[in-house]
């Protein structure tokens, strides 16, 4: 999730990136071997996802946060899970679909920063200084292919971010930001899903798994998709982003249940409710929740997207303490499942649709 005082856009390039290129590699590194086999397919599901989360959001992981070594860790983790489940890769590069990134320079209100960012009609990567290019940044991307002949040509994207914001100021004594919540949470909720798909009966749409980075940045790995999307975005029919599900929100009913934000823009939360889902409506519109993930991306090209959340505004978003010993692995379990049987509805079932007024705000790239 990110932060609601991030700015949406890069808007004054100045070509003069300052900083050398930070460029982790990915290939240097076996996949599989630097974490233990999870051989876990008969466990509870909350079991499963603690053993997940607790390799994801480990210090050793360090916070994820993009174009650092901790993030191609986490990336590769994330690629060998996939495999290990059947799913088919949908990169370019086996499950990775590489994200050139570079370095720039910004003016704000607030003055000059530096910020990533992805190649765009105002950036050309062909006139940056070469150690401003971040080589070795990917998408974590696999497919399940549809299996009537009917619908197969559609896709449903399910997604989540990996990366988070990294090591920060030490608070308590801890510089490391694990982000178990934000967004490990969501993204072992989606390897799950990716899980229970194989091993279902196959969905009737196409669903791509979208494990994205650079959400904490502006969105530059959904961004990145979007240009260059596994199915054409014409035949993309919904997208449900998986954030902040890592504990239970009273005003979302509890345990086991969580809120879709900007539920009343299409008939998603409608349909999905009427089919038995613990779903409601975002309880905080205030928060702009819809506008602060990746769902917001695609809704911007007309995708009906939203975001799973049970995010009750705890204290530790964006700390140090967002830690794996902070989840509540039976509500997140159950919620898992609502995802999954939610996923299987979209895959499967009649496609979302917006409703009169629900693109309001959103102006399409
Ligand atoms: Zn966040």
């Amino acid at each position: 999730m990110t932060s609601s005082r991030r700015i949406g856009s890069v808007l004054f390039l100045l070509l003069t990136a300052t900083l050398g290129a930070c460029a982790p590699s990915t290939d240097g590194e076996a996949g599989v071997a630097e974490h233990p086999a999870l051989d876990d397919a008969e466990l509870p599901r909350a079991q499963r996802l603690e053993r997940l989360l607790s390799v994801l959001a480990a210090d050793s992981m360090e916070g994820r946060r993009t174009a650092t070594p901790g993030a191609a860790k986490a990336a590769r983790f994330l690629a060998a899970e996939l495999e290990r489940y059947g799913v088919e890769p949908a990169g370019d590069d086996g499950y990775f679909q590489r994200v050139p990134l570079a370095r720039v320079e910004v003016a704000t209100r607030r003055g000059r920063r530096e910020v990533l960012t992805i190649p765009s009609d105002a950036v050309d990567f062909d006139t940056l200084p070469p150690d401003a290019l971040i080589q070795g940044e990917a998408n974590v991307v696999g497919i399940i292919r549809g299996s009537d002949p009917e619908v197969a040509h559609e896709a449903v994207v399910v997604g989540a971010h990996f990366d988070h914001v990294g090591i920060g100021p030490a608070v308590d004594g801890d510089s490391i930001y694990n982000g178990a919540d934000d967004d490990g949470s969501g993204t072992v909720a989606v390897l799950e899903i990716a899980r229970e798909l194989v091993r279902g009966a196959p969905p009737r749409r196409t669903v791509i798994i979208l494990l994205s980075t650079g959400e904490e940045m502006g969105l530059l790995g959904t961004r990145y998709y979007i240009d260059h999307p596994v199915v054409p975005l014409e035949q993309t029919v919904a997208d449900l982003q998986i954030e902040m599900i890592g504990r239970p929100d009273s005003l979302a009913g509890g345990s086991g249940r969580g809120w879709l934000t900007g539920y009343e823009r299409t008939t998603m939360g409608d349909q999905l409710a009427a089919a038995g889902s613990p779903i409601v409506p975002d309880p905080r519109p205030e928060q702009n929740f819809f506008f602060r993930s990746d769902n917001i991306a695609f809704a911007r090209l007309g995708i009906p997207a939203h975001t799973l959340s049970s995010f009750n505004l705890h204290s530790d978003y964006h700390q140090p303490s967002d830690e794996v010993d902070r989840i509540d692995f039976q509500h997140m379990a159950a919620l898992v499942e609502a995802a999954i049987e939610a996923v299987r509805f979209l895959a499967d079932g009649p496609r979302p649709a917006w409703k009169e007024g629900g693109m309001e705000g959103l102006t399409r790239r």
